[in-house]
């Protein structure tokens, strides 16, 4: 058989990659119980219409990259291509929604998206993500933001990326807004990409989120949301922007960033950074105020973020080097019983310890070598006899004996 190989688009995460990986979701859990997010998973394949209902059809994700199929009942089932609808279907399926908010949530876990694989992007990928539900309050946006920039902070990537942010407006901001929006674009309907033509029926303001070079030409001079901001909206907009400089988050506004996805209204916000060439979006959320009433809830006003675990882990200086471990490496047959009990009360004592399978005590001392060992116990019969083992050093060299019973201790 020909050798098999990861899917196009997936990955395995071996040695290094899963270390980097594990320490973004590690941290991201960390600093999100701070906040006090509550962690939740979701099944990572949902009826079809969980998504297709409320990320629109027009955007790129249902239009083009979700991974559907039909199952072997003939349900339509579709591999997540986010979370965010997933949590709030789970809302209401658990009866959550009707009291008990605001509720914070945290999550991690895999996502799938039908995309052209390239550095950064991938067909499985991973996010982790922070939503709070059931508020409407702009200090629930600044929240949810500063949560995401501790996060960033922690894994010591904050530097480097930006927080950009503006507001899509409200309902009636985003009415008048399209209006102008279509007229102006009407009167260049010929230059737009197809995909904006058909967008320009059906969705006009997905426009403002087309990466087509002809299309941006347009945009620039295209009307702005900004024109056309009720009173409220500019309101919630002005709060979030003091409540984040009172957080401590720095930011940068950006009128162009609309977000992918349709259900996004007022706050809009990416963390981008030029270190990752054309995946430079960490983070990005938003509010979505109707998105747990299309699940069939009543209005539950919400805000958040997903981020990308690869590309965070890509930022990363370096993960955190795991523990060495400590070897176990029996003297001769009649001491590996002996050997066996101390390396259980060394792991049982929280430390980290190995034992080779076989070999005599030069092959054993190699392979403490290679796992990166910190220090040996070796252990004879005369030992056994004496109650004691020889601790060795593998970097300092010096070697003395302990109690056995004093191993972990010595060890800790
Ligand atoms: P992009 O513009 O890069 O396609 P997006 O707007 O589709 O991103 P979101 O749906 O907002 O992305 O997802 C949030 C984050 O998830 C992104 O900022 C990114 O870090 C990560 N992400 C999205 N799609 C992928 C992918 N295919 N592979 C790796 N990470 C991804
Ligand atoms: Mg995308």
């Amino acid at each position: 058989m020909d050798k098999l190989q990861p899917v196009r688009g997936t990955r395995d995460l071996i040695g290094e990659d899963f270390a980097r990986f594990q320490h973004v979701v590690s941290a991201a859990r960390r600093i999100a119980a701070l906040y006090g997010f509550e962690e939740w998973a979701t099944p990572i394949f949902e009826d079809t219409r969980v998504f297709a209902r409320s990320l629109g059809e027009t955007s790129d994700v249902v239009s083009k990259e979700m991974y559907t199929f039909a199952d072997r009942g003939g349900d339509s089932i579709t591999l997540r291509p986010e979370n965010t609808a997933g949590v709030c279907r789970a809302l209401v399926s658990n009866g959550l929604a009707q009291a008990g908010l605001p509720r914070k949530v945290f999550y991690a876990g895999p996502m799938f998206r039908y995309e052209r694989p390239q550095k950064g992007r991938y067909r499985q990928f991973h996010q982790i993500g922070c939503e709070i539900l059931g508020a409407a309050e702009p200090l629930a946006d600044a929240e949810v933001i500063a949560a995401g920039w501790h996060i960033l902070t922690e894994l010591g990537i904050a530097e480097g990326t930006v927080l950009e942010i503006n507001t899509l407006g409200d309902m009636p901001s985003r009415d008048a807004h399209r209006a102008a929006l279509v007229a102006h674009l009407s009167e260049h309907r010929d230059r737009l990409s197809a995909d904006s033509q058909v967008r320009l029926d059906k969705n006009p303001l997905r426009i403002l989120d087309s990466k087509d070079e002809g299309d941006r030409v347009l945009l620039a001079d295209a009307p702005s949301i900004h024109d056309h901001l009720t009173e409220a909206a500019q309101a919630h907009y002005d709060a979030v922007r003091r409540q984040l400089d009172s957080f401590g988050v720095p930011y940068r506004v950006n009128p162009r960033i609309v977000r992918g996805l349709d259900y996004y209204s007022h706050t809009a916000f990416e963390f981008v950074t030029d270190r990752l060439g054309a995946q430079g979006t960490v983070m990005a959320g938003g509010r979505y105020d109707g998105l747990v009433e299309e699940m069939g809830g009543p209005p539950t006003p919400s805000v958040g973020w997903a981020a990308g675990v690869e590309r965070l882990s890509m930022l990363l200086d370096a993960a955190p080097a795991a523990p060495r471990p400590v070897a176990v490496v029996p003297v001769g047959e009649g001491a590996e019983a002996a050997a066996l009990d101390a390396l259980q009360a060394l792991r049982r004592a929280g430390i980290a310890a190995e034992i080779a399978y076989k070999g005599n005590v030069k092959r054993r001392m190699e392979r403490a070598n290679r796992v990166n060992a910190r220090a040996a116990v070796l252990i004879g019969e005369d030992e056994v006899a004496r109650g004691v083992a020889q601790l060795k050093d593998l970097d300092g060299g010096g070697q003395r004996e302990v109690p056995l019973a004093e191993l972990a201790v010595a060890l800790a």
